[in-house]
C-alpha cells in the first residue's frame, strides 16, 4: 500500500496537511527518503483535542460488542499484513525486517487481547457499614488520552497504549516520534477505516517541542501515556501535574545481566547477545551491563566474543542479518563518543565498536564489547542506547546483586544460573519491574504487566489487565434501595 505522508495528520476523521514537511530517511540507505512527513502546528493539536472531547462520550456509550469488533478487526489486519507493514517499519527504524514483522505481529496481538478485555469489565459490590445501604464500585473511561511514543518500538509501544485506551472507552490523540512516523500513518490508516465516531482517534505528527508541548500542557486532556527518555518524561510529569492530568511514564534504563559461576555458558552467551545487541541495542530492556562472576569470567568473555564475531550487520531488508543500522545520525555519532569514552576510562575493547562501510551508505556499526569496566563509570550508569555492552567482574552473588541494583534505573534485570536457590535470591533482591532467569533481559509477553522502578517508570503499570488502572477511573456508588 502507498501512503500520502504529506497529508499524514488525521483529525476528526479527516486526513490533513501540516504547516511543513520533513523527510523520513532510511538509516539502512541514507540516499532514500521514505516520504515527506506532515508536521502539525499547535492549532491542529487544539483541533484534535476538541474533536476527541466531542467524540469520547459517544465512543464510551458504543456497545461492548461493537468495541470488541473494532479492536479485533484492527488486530487481525495488523497480523495479516505484518510482512508488508513490518518492512515499512524496518525501513524507517533500521531494525531487521524479521524484527519489524515481529513487532507488527505483536501489535496485532495487543489489539486482539484488549478486544477480549472489553468484555471483562466487571465491577464489585460491597456491604456498607451503615445498615440498608448498597455499595457498587465500577470503572469508567478516563476521557481523552494523549499518547506520546518513541521511535525504537514505534508500533508496539503505541499499540499497547491505543488498544487499552479504546477498549475502556477513551478517545485518543497520538503523537508518534518523528523518526518513525510512517508506521504511525500506516496504523492510523487501518484505524481510520473502522466504524467509530469521528474524533475518537486522532494522529498528530510533529516535534516534541510543538505537538508534544501543546498536548502535555493542555487542560482539556484527561491523561497522558508516554514512553521515551527520562528527560522528556520528567517534563511531562511536571506539566501534567500542574493541571492535575493523570500521567503514566515508561522511560529509559540501564539493565544488567548477571552471569553466575554455575551458568550454562551457551545460555549465558545467547542471553547476552539477544539482550545487548538485538534491535541494535536500542531497547529500553537491553542488558548493557554484563555482571560476571570471576570463576566463569574468562570462559564467558571468550565464548561471547566468538559469538559476536559471527553476528551479521546489514541493510534491514537483507536476509539473515542479526542487526540493522543505528536509527539516525545523532544516535550514530553519540554511540562513537561513548565508545571513545569507554576507552578513555580504561575499559578494554575486546571486539567491535567500529563504523562499517557496506554497499549502501547507512549508520552501520559493529557490536561492541568492553571488559574491565567499573559499575560507577558513566558508561555503566547512563543509558547509551547502542550495540555496546560492558562486562563488570564481581566475586560472588552478593556483590553481583549489589552491583545490579546500583543504578538509578530499574526496568529489567536478569541472571543466568543453574541454581534454584541463586535464582530465588535474585528474583527477590532485584530492584526492577521485570526479572528474568536464564533469559535475555529483553523480550516480554503481552498479557501481563510491564514496567519498571526508580527512574524507569512512573505511574500505573502498562499491559495486561493492569492497564485498566490507568485507562479507567473508579466510581463508588452508594444507594439506599428503599
Ligand atoms: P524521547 O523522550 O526523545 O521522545 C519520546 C517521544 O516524546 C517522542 O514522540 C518525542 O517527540 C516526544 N517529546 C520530546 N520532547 C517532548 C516534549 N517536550 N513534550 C512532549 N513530548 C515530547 O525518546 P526517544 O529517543 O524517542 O526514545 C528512546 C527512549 O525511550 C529511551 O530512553 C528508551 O529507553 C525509552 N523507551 C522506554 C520504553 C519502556 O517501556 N520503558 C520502551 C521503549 C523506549
Amino acid at each position: 500500500m502507498t501512503y500520502n505522508f504529506e497529508e499524514g495528520i488525521f483529525i476528526n476523521g479527516t486526513w490533513q496537511k501540516g504547516s511543513f514537511t520533513i523527510p523520513n530517511i532510511n538509516p539502512s540507505d541514507i540516499s532514500e527518503n521514505i516520504g515527506d512527513l506532515a508536521q502539525a502546528n499547535s492549532n491542529q493539536v487544539e483541533e484534535a483535542i476538541v474533536a476527541a472531547n466531542k467524540a469520547q462520550p459517544l465512543w464510551e456509550k458504543t456497545s461492548l460488542e461493537h468495541k470488541v469488533n473494532v479492536l479485533q478487526s484492527i488486530g487481525d489486519e495488523l497480523i495479516q499484513r505484518c510482512e508488508e507493514l513490518g518492512e515499512l517499519l524496518a525501513k524507517e527504524e533500521g531494525k531487521s525486517k524479521a524484527e519489524g514483522k515481529g513487532e507488527i505481529y505483536r501489535s496485532g496481538q495487543f489489539f486482539q487481547y484488549y478486544a477480549a478485555e472489553v468484555l471483562r469489565q466487571i465491577g464489585e459490590n460491597a456491604a456498607s457499614v451503615r445498615p440498608g445501604i448498597d455499595i457498587e464500585v465500577t470503572r469508567e473511561a478516563v476521557g481523552v488520552v494523549g499518547i506520546i511514543s518513541p521511535w525504537n518500538f514505534p508500533t508496539a509501544t503505541a499499540a499497547w497504549k491505543i488498544a487499552p485506551a479504546l477498549a475502556f472507552g477513551n478517545s485518543v490523540i497520538w503523537k508518534p516520534a518523528n523518526l518513525t512516523a510512517a508506521s504511525a500513518v500506516a496504523l492510523t490508516e487501518i484505524i481510520s477505516r473502522q466504524d467509530i465516531p469521528e474524533g475518537t482517534f486522532n494522529l498528530v505528527l510533529g516535534s516534541g517541542g510543538t505537538v508534544g508541548d501543546t498536548l502535555i500542557n493542555s487542560k482539556d486532556i484527561n491523561a497522558i501515556s508516554f514512553t521515551g527518555s527520562v528527560e522528556t518524561g520528567r517534563k511531562i510529569a511536571i506539566a501534567t501535574s500542574a493541571n492535575f492530568v493523570k500521567c503514566q511514564l515508561e522511560m529509559g534504563s540501564k539493565n544488567s545481566l548477571i552471569v553466575a559461576n554455575d551458568a550454562d555458558i551457551s545460555v549465558a552467551v545467547e542471553s547476552a547477545v539477544m539482550g545487548a545487541y538485538s534491535g541494535t541495542g536500542q531497547k529500553c530492556t537491553a542488558s548493557s551491563r554484563l555482571i560476571v562472576m570471576d570463576d566463569i569470567h574468562d570462559e564467558f568473555v571468550e565464548a561471547l566474543t566468538k559469538r559476536i564475531s559471527e553476528l551479521k550487520v546489514g541493510h534491514c531488508m537483507e536476509e539473515g542479518i542479526f542487526m540493522g543500522p543505528v536509527c539516525d545520525k545523532d544516535q550514530f555519532e553519540s554511540n562513537f563518543k561513548w565508545i571513545q569514552r569507554a576507552k578513555d576510562l580504561g575499559g578494554k575493547l575486546v571486539i567491535g565498536g567500529e563504523k562499517l562501510s557496506l554497499e549502501k551508505e547507512g549508520y552501520y556499526m559493529s557490536p561492541a564489547l568492553f571488559i574491565d569496566t567499573k559499575n560507577d563509570w558513566d558508561i555503566n550508569q547512563e543509558e547509551i542506547f547502542a550495540p555496546m555492552a560492558c562486562v563488570i567482574k564481581v566475586k560472588d552473588l552478593d556483590e553481583a546483586i549489589k552491583t545490579a541494583n546500583d543504578t538509578r534505573f530499574g526496568l529489567t534485570a536478569g541472571i543466568i544460573t543453574q541454581s534454584l536457590k541463586t535464582a530465588a535470591i535474585f528474583k527477590k533482591a532485584a530492584q526492577s519491574g521485570c526479572v528474568m532467569v536464564n533469559l535475555p533481559t529483553a523480550g516480554t509477553d503481552y498479557h501481563v504487566p510491564f514496567g519498571g522502578r526508580k527512574e524507569s517508570s512512573f505511574g500505573p503499570r502498562e499491559q495486561g489487565s493492569y492497564a485498566k488502572e490507568f485507562y479507567t477511573i473508579v466510581k463508588t456508588a452508594y444507594q439506599k434501595p428503599y
